[in-house]
């Protein structure tokens, strides 16, 4: 009897990993819309540079900080 309870919920937390499993994919295939605003600092992103750059998130001050190196998550 104890099998059963023991099959059944291992069933159900991997039930439960396959549903994060998916909502990350989910999130991971994002389309590449343009923020309005800077995901760093909140900032407003011109229009015309999320024109440029489709699918960019941070404003020109962060990106180019970013690629010079900056670290947004040491
Ligand atoms: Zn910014």
């Amino acid at each position: 009897m104890s099998d059963d309870v023991d099959r059944a919920s291992k069933y159900e937390s991997m039930e439960r990993l396959n549903g994060i499993a998916l909502a990350a994919k989910d999130m991971s295939k994002r389309s590449p819309v343009s923020l309005t605003h800077c995901l760093e600092c909140g900032d407003p992103i011109p229009e015309k540079r999320r024109e440029a750059e489709p699918g960019c998130e941070l404003c020109v001050e962060c990106k180019a900080w970013k690629e010079k190196g900056g670290a947004f998550w040491p």
